[in-house]
């Protein structure tokens, strides 16, 4: 059994520790198809499913750019995740705080976005404080998640072994690189389904407590 003082509560951001779908991922997703339009000279609908398509196969969009297009990732991710009026689109939840204070162990942030975001988001939700690190697809070295590599440099980062981290995410490529790579992995998801590299699946990281894992 993991020690409660090894223990790693390894965190995705956006839909796993707030809200993202409502108000951040539309704006995202349209910044992202328009930066796609005037780099590539693409129309909306081609560049729309271009979009689509490098996120469902790569877990990320900057990805497929970057490998297919020669797109800078630092400049595309720049582009992207401007959001000045983040403070109105960013969902607040009661007790979040106090939910992950409670948690026994480390915590971290493993997400795909770029780090300024990443940091804005933490902010704006009160909960910068309780994260001993914000890895972030910079920090992965844009190997971004499910990408074992990304992963791998996350661990060395934090100096943490698989079996000691508890990995948090809706996105279930990425809880399956977790799972395979010996990790513990918690779905933050209201489907009724489960996969079986899902050890436990919640509908909210509110409902997360450390005695059911
Ligand atoms: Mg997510």
């Amino acid at each position: 059994m993991t020690r409660p003082s090894r223990r790693v509560w390894v965190f995705d951001l956006d839909d796993t520790l707030h809200d993202a779908s409502t108000h951040i991922f539309p704006v995202m997703n349209r910044a992202m198809t328009q930066y796609i339009m005037n780099y590539l000279n693409l129309n909306e609908d081609d560049a729309h499913a271009l979009r689509r398509h490098y996120w469902r196969v790569y877990g990320a969009t900057m990805k497929g750019l970057a490998r297919h297009h020669g797109v800078d990732p630092a400049h595309f991710l720049h582009n992207t995740h401007q959001f000045p009026d983040l403070a109105q689109m960013v969902v607040q939840r009661k007790k979040l705080r106090h939910r992950l204070q409670r948690l026994p162990g480390r915590k971290v942030v493993f997400t795909n976005a770029p780090k300024q975001y990443a940091l804005r988001v933490l902010g704006l939700l009160g909960i910068t404080d309780i994260f001993d690190e914000v890895f972030s697809v910079e920090s992965s070295r844009f190997h971004p998640k499910p990408s074992a590599r990304g992963f791998a440099r996350m661990l060395k980062t934090i100096k943490a072994g698989p079996a000691d981290c508890i990995m948090l995410e809706d996105s279930l490529p990425a809880l399956m690189t977790a799972k395979r790579l010996g990790m513990k992995t918690v779905w933050v998801s209201r489907k009724l389904m489960k996969p079986n590299f899902v050890n436990l699946r919640i509908p909210s990281v509110l409902a997360l407590t450390h005695a059911r894992l």
